[in-house]
């Protein structure tokens, strides 16, 4: 941190505002004093400030800024001059992201609330009474208390074997009820914002696992969820490939689903560098937005097809033979028998190569087909994928955000986008990839904690939840017996090849699993195995995690609304406005019988239905650790403890001593709750059930038990039992030394001497490949290894790894995959194309039918749903799907806006920017816009199926930025509408919220609703 020296120009000014407001009346000369111009001007009285670096706290780009800080106070935040990905820039959301501080903001929650109001709903007053931290806790733990013994005294750890485990949440026992609660799981859940930092993202899934439930979810789920299932089944890892910096290296950029320029501003920077060395930029959009502007060539396409434009272009390049033969020999499956999966010399025209099987499926994507399905001329798309698979344009890249990923087909979406990338050889090299832009500063990160409902510690999967290769019957009980047997076997000293062929696991990197659930057991002080140990095939089962999947944030509303969730905590997250059919969250919120806390910066639309709010610190009051878009891990240090400072709209003038940070929360909800007996690991039930001393099932933990190592206390306060300690803040970086230790994609982020890598701020480069392509190793620490471009086997080696990860494709034979054997099981061996769930066409319905269980259109043209459809994706579990038929006859999209992040509640309570985006609009063409008779500036009445009596009330812009398209022979109009609007906040709308008008259905393998494609009908006001 550096000091600097700063103006307290302020001050100066209001010293002469007061000075001329005392003379104001008297006549100078009358005093015979000389006019103040006359005097030498007043000396700037000057004040030492300490800058100190921090990271925007809004989107993935992960732009540092310096804070300029004053007797502890921030005073300035400006863009950091040094940072490779910033450049010295900040877009307008950085820019005003000082008004975020208590001082500036008097909208910020200032101290923890009580709903007095015990009726909810978004007209009802909730009558906030404040209240102090105390209360807020005594009131929550009694609340939970109550769900809690009622849970318990059913004795629903015991399985009907006799086995210790609780259920995740998902009722897994009756296929048909996979939506629903588990009958035997606790009937609560939690959330969290995207916005929390590693360390607050890992403490909170390692909280909800010790209290029992894995109805852990987050923001991720409804943005980039299917990104990572996406790329993980092409690649191996979910991760953007390359990273913003690394855009300026491509050579032609495709751009579909993601309006780049408008939601990452500074990561466009670089694509715009790319343009002045020459390089091209082809946008597909539903919309001519900022990003189109810049294009070299653009298309106008309807939203949810992006699978048949990415497919076409696949089939464009085989067909023309503009595939890069040695990339798919060496790297990639495509030369692999389909069945055999033997190494075929004449894999080209072997029919049975998997490269064959994938050129037949693709084949359908003509010119003419994309055309039919998609709206974009022949002609056009011709063009556009000649362009992008000339060999003169390699290499090239491929950029999406959630207009890609927001589907109930987003995997296959992302599936085709990677495997594009095959075909050209396109990935494993600077300037190519496959390069997904996430939104929120940590989605990446939040991700990789895996605060998730399915797996744990850096993608390990929980106990049962098994993948493909793995799959065993027995599910969680067979899972355990088998990781019991692997203990024993690593305690007889065989190697991992040994344990691998002895436990049947036919590639050993699928014991990693296993080896994070042992470095849990260690680190954590819990127990998974049998007992007695050694008796694995007879002995009790026992897991201190819960085992099988639990529950998606869609679900959660759904299961409140049936009363089956009882209880949830949401920290940050706002999905009254971010989440499908957004009126079934409110529904679910406003349940009575459901206990609601949120914590948050603002009081948000979700806060609304809350029974419990408090008040979070925003991410330049607290210190941590934040993954960017490009999977570098910066460290964020607190620029402000608000402790120190007076709030200037409180005439009491107190501090801003109740705003909390969300690691505090955790690590005071997870002491309070064990204190009181709200956590019981089922090894210590068990242990105490049989009588059996606790430490023979602490072995790995060297007799040490959750207490005792929940200690993120700082070294030099540590000073009697951590569970006992609730005045010692947690320390962030003492919880990054066990993610060090237990997400192991994550290690390296501490030096040997207990340095914090993810603080470097070295521009130095590694040798000559390094500066070429401008990968600044000592910049953060990138995950894997500090590999910055993934896959790339040229990038220099950083020693400080353990140098095994990230350079290869991380699959059995190292080779990314065309065909998914996991997918292949519901039909899907290759990524298809589906129609979204709200199809304008009942041809393309019946010829592609969309991923969902039950559709108006599927009985009458008497077809079966397709295969492996999400199971919440039907009728009786609460989706809503209406047709044309119907008068939904328009194809809405969504978009977004530099000024609003995401829901806007961080942004529309910033004047700055609420001032420049202030209300709610909807672009449609101007022949739509005749046959409705409005005109710019008037309103219209939007509704779909799930809103029909609660109409979405937006301004009109009539606009050729949007246009009609022919789908299937047919003129459609096609509109989009912004989504950062609701009715909370200083800049409330009543009726804004346009997520009540896209459907809840599913992504089929992540829960991803399709929030970008909907039918609806607008109407003049
Ligand atoms: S581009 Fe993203 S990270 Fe950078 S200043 Fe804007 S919002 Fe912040």
């Amino acid at each position: 941190m550096l000091s600097t020296v700063v103006s307290r120009r302020k001050f100066l000014k209001a010293t002469a505002a007061a000075s001329s407001t005392i003379l104001a009346g008297l006549s100078l000369s009358s005093l015979s004093i000389q006019p103040a111009a006359a005097l030498p001007p007043p000396k700037p009285k000057l004040v030492m400030g300490q800058k100190i670096p921090s990271v925007c706290p809004y989107c993935a780009v992960g732009c540092t800024v310096i804070g300029t800080v004053v007797d502890g106070r921030v005073v300035d935040i400006s863009p950091d001059l040094e940072a490779p990905h910033t450049e010295g820039t900040l877009c307008s959301k950085g820019q005003a992201s000082i008004l975020l501080l208590p001082q500036f903001n008097p909208y910020r929650l200032r101290t923890p609330l009580m709903r007095t109001n015990p009726k909810k709903g978004e007209n009802e007053d909730p009558m906030w009474r404040p209240i102090t931290w105390e209360e807020a806790f005594e009131i929550i733990i009694k609340k939970y208390e109550e769900i809690y013994r009622e849970w318990e005294a059913k004795k629903s750890w015991l399985d009907a074997k006799g086995n210790y485990l609780i259920p995740g949440g998902r009722n897994l026992d009756d296929p048909d009820k996979q939506y629903q609660l588990h009958p035997r799981a606790l009937p609560i859940a939690r959330i969290s914002t995207d916005y929390l930092s590693n360390e607050e993202a890992y403490l909170g899934r390692k909280l909800a696992m010790l209290m029992g439930t894995n109805n852990c979810d987050i923001e991720a789920r409804r943005c980039h969820s299917t990104t990572v299932a996406g790329l993980a089944d092409v690649y191996g890892f979910g991760a953007m490939t390359n990273s913003s910096i690394d855009l300026q290296n491509a050579k032609i950029t495709l751009n579909i689903g993601s309006n780049h320029a408008e939601q990452h501003p500074e990561a466009f920077k670089f694509t715009m560098k790319s343009i002045e060395k020459g390089a091209k930029l082809l946008v597909f959009d539903p919309r001519f937005g900022r990003t189109a502007s810049k294009a070299h060539m653009f298309a106008w396409f309807r939203p949810g097809t992006e699978a048949a434009i990415i497919l076409g272009i696949i089939n464009y390049a085989i067909k023309n033979g503009l595939y890069d033969r040695e990339f798919l020999k060496t790297r990639t499956d495509a030369p692999l028998h389909f069945e055999t999966k033997e190494f075929l010399e004449d894999w080209e025209t072997n029919p049975n190569s998997i490269f064959s099987k994938y050129k037949e499926h693709v084949s359908r994507f003509t010119p003419e087909e994309v055309e039919r399905i998609t709206g974009v001329p022949a002609y056009k798309f011709l063009q556009m994928a000649a362009e992008f698979t000339d060999p003169k344009n390699r290499p090239g890249q491929i950029v999406w955000c959630i207009g890609a990923t927001q589907h109930t087909c987003g995997t296959q979406i992302i599936r085709a986008i990677g495997q594009l990338q095959l075909i050209l050889g396109n990935v494993g090299q600077p300037g190519g990839g496959a390069n997904v832009l996430r939104g929120i500063s940590n989605v990446q990160g939040s991700n990789d904690m895996n605060h998730l409902m399915h797996i744990w510690l850096g993608y390990r999967r929980v106990p049962g939840a098994l993948g493909e290769r793995e799959r065993l019957p027995g599910g969680a009980e067979a899972d355990i017996r088998r990781y019991q047997k692997y203990k024993n076997l690593l305690k007889q000293g065989k190697s991992a090849a040994e344990i691998a062929k002895e436990l049947g696991i036919a590639w050993v990197g699928d014991l990693r699993h296993y080896a994070s659930w042992r470095e849990a057991e260690m680190h954590w002080g819990i127990f998974i195995g049998t007992y007695p140990e050694d008796d694995p095939d007879n002995g009790v089962v026992i897991s201190d995690v819960p085992v099988e999947p639990g529950l998606t944030t869609i679900e959660y509303f759904r299961e409140m609304e049936a009363g089956r969730i009882k209880f949830i905590i949401l920290q940050g997250m706002n999905p009254v406005v971010s989440v499908g059919n957004a009126s079934q969250v409110i529904r679910g919120l406003s349940n009575p019988n459901v206990f609601v806390v949120v914590m948050d910066l603002f009081l948000s639309e979700t806060a609304h239905f809350a029974d419990i709010v408090l008040p979070a610190a925003s991410k330049y009051e607290t210190s941590g650790s934040v993954t960017n878009t490009g999977h570098t891990i910066q460290w964020r240090h607190r620029l402000q403890d608000n402790s120190k400072v007076v709030d200037p709209f409180d005439p009491q003038r107190r501090r801003f001593t109740e705003i909390k940070s969300d690691l505090w929360f955790i690590d005071q909800l997870f002491k309070r709750l064990r204190k009181r007996g709200l956590i019981v690991l089922p090894s210590e039930r068990f242990a105490k059930d049989r009588g059996i001393p606790i430490s023979e099932l602490r072995k790995l933990s060297n007799g040490k038990n959750i207490d005792e190592l929940w200690d993120y206390r700082p070294p030099d306060k540590r000073v009697g039992p951590s569970i006992d300690d609730l005045t010692t803040e947690p320390e962030p970086f003492e919880v990054s030394k066990e993610i060090d230790k237990t997400v192991r994609i994550y290690r390296g982020i501490v030096g040997p001497n207990g340095e914090n890598r993810m603080a470097e701020r070295n521009k130095s480069f590694m040798d000559e490949y390094t500066q070429k392509f401008q990968i600044y190793k000592f910049w953060g620490w990138a995950w894997p290894d500090n590999q910055r471009n993934l896959y790339d086997p040229k990038e220099p080696v950083d020693k400080r790894g353990l140098g095994v990860l990230g350079r290869t494709f991380f699959k059995p034979d190292g080779r990314a995959t065309f065909f998914s054997s996991f997918y292949a099981r519901r039909g899907r061996g290759f990524p298809g194309y589906y129609e979204p769930a709200e199809s304008p066409d009942k041809e393309l319905v019946k010829q592609y039918p969309p991923l969902v269980g039950d559709h108006p259109y599927f009985k009458e043209l008497g077809i079966e749903p397709p295969k492996g459809y999400h199971p919440g994706n039907k009728f009786e579990a609460g989706m809503v799907i209406g047709t044309v038929e119907e008068g939904f006859d328009v194809i809405l999209t969504s978009f977004r806006l530099t000024e609003h992040q995401h829901t806007g509640i961080l942004t529309r309570t910033i004047p700055w920017l609420a001032e420049m985006m202030p209300e709610l609009f909807v672009e449609i063409s101007p022949s739509h816009a005749a046959r409705l008779g409005v005109k710019t500036g008037d309103k219209v009445k939007i509704v779909s199926k799930r809103n029909l009596n609660d109409p979405v009330i937006a301004k009109v812009l009539v606009t050729n930025r949007v246009r009609p398209l022919v789908i299937n022979g047919k003129l459609r109009d096609v509109a989009a509408i912004a989504w950062a609007y609701g009715f909370a906040g200083p800049h409330r709308q009543l009726n804004a919220i346009s997520n009540k008008l896209f459907p809840d259905a599913m992504d089929e393998e992540t829960g991803m609703p399709e929030t970008k494609v909907a039918l609806v009908r607008i109407e003049k006001v």
